[in-house]
């Protein structure tokens, strides 16, 4: 009995562990993402999702699309930014410990599935404490205001620690992503 506990208490301390850096591999990701340079093709590829009107989306609670089941959230380049910034770091964490690796595979894909998108990520209505610690909402959404504040992906634990964190003002975020989004069409436009 006692040796069950300890075993289940060591896997869960190794899984916050490989979580953690998991975490950190992706506000990486993300963040060289955000490397404006020709020579990037990360931000070529990410720039495909700072264009989606998530704000103006219709329905914010539908059964995913059967695409997104197989990981294609709209186009290539949207399915390769999620793959690049979030699969492929966990991929290689899966390579060096296997059991918590998969175990973080099947929450990843339950979690870009189902809770991504504008559930969790990009809904407006998730604002306040919640939003310290998880980088959902208005958090996230700050993001798509200033790209260069808020890279975390769903926690927001390194952006604290290395200083890109901001959290906005809960009445301005709608108005400022609206003026963002009118830019950014602008300029796709052009
Ligand atoms: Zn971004
Ligand atoms: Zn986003």
């Amino acid at each position: 009995m006692l040796e069950g506990f300890q075993t289940a208490a060591t896997f869960g301390l190794r899984l916050f562990g490989v979580f953690l850096a998991w975490t950190l591999l992706m506000y990486l990701m993300h963040r060289l993402a955000h490397v404006v340079h020709p020579a990037n093709p990360l931000w070529r590829i990410h720039l495909a999702h700072h264009r989606v009107p998530y704000l103006s989306m219709p329905d914010r609670s539908h059964w995913p699309d059967p695409g997104q089941f197989l990981f294609w959230l709209g186009s290539w380049k949207l399915s390769l930014d999620v793959i690049i910034s979030m699969t492929v770091p966990l991929l290689l964490l899966t390579w060096l410990f296997p059991a918590e690796g998969l175990t973080l595979l099947v929450v990843h894909y339950l979690y870009e599935v189902f809770l991504s998108e504008t559930r969790l990520d990009h809904n407006p209505r998730i604002k306040g404490h919640l939003t310290r610690f998880f980088a959902w909402g208005h958090y996230h959404l700050y993001h798509h205001v200033n790209l260069k504040r808020n890279y975390g992906l769903i926690v927001t634990w390194w952006d604290w620690l290395l200083g890109t964190a901001r959290m906005p003002d809960e009445h301005r975020i709608p108005h400022l992503i609206q003026k963002r989004q009118q830019r950014l069409s602008k300029e796709s436009s052009a």
